[in-house]
């Protein structure tokens, strides 16, 4: 069973106020603010236009687990596994697009939501005063896994590009 939380009870600071209407979950606590709005959390399965291999997909599924930031109708935001800085967040679109290099006029909307979480994490955390937003699109540029995503990394100096 899923609990609903509000940021207060997660115990992540605001240091500014959001006008985000935007239904958004944001937990520090693995496995929790799970938030069941969209029809595809509502049981343990592949939603639409996923590619059943998809790792992210199934995490999308609730199939296997990760720590759970955030979550809309259509993005989600995770705990990096392997993280490459104190703050490693994954923002992931629902819908299983396998890289920028796919997106067509109708992800449009979805791409901004991406922008607004990320400027949601950044509110709701004093560890994100300043952050990056990357996205690798092709094996060439680092791309490990085929659905799109962003990395949102933060918490230490990071001059070098
Ligand atoms: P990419 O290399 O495609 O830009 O980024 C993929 C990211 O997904 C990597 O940073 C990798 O650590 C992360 N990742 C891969 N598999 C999993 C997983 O099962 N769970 C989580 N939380 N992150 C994963
Ligand atoms: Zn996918």
């Amino acid at each position: 069973m899923t609990k609903k939380a509000s940021v207060s009870e997660v115990g992540m600071s605001k240091k500014k106020s959001s006008k985000n209407n935007n239904k958004v979950l944001i937990s520090a606590n693995p496995g929790f603010a799970i938030d069941c709005s969209d029809d595809i959390f509502s049981e343990v399965s592949i939603p639409k236009k996923v590619s059943p291999d998809c790792i992210f997909c199934k995490i999308i599924a609730g199939a296997i687990p990760a720590t759970i930031i955030a979550d809309t109708s259509d993005v989600i935001v995770i705990k990096d596994i392997f993280p490459k800085a104190p703050i490693h967040y994954l923002i992931i679109p629902k819908k299983h697009i396998a890289s920028i290099k796919a997106l067509d006029a109708s992800d449009a909307h979805l791409m901004g939501s991406v922008m607004l979480m990320a400027k949601e994490l950044f509110l709701q955390s004093d560890d994100a005063a300043d952050f990056r937003l990357i996205s690798n699109n092709g094996p060439g540029a680092g791309q490990s896994v085929f659905h799109i995503h962003f990395h949102f990394l933060a918490g230490k100096k990071m001059y070098d590009f």
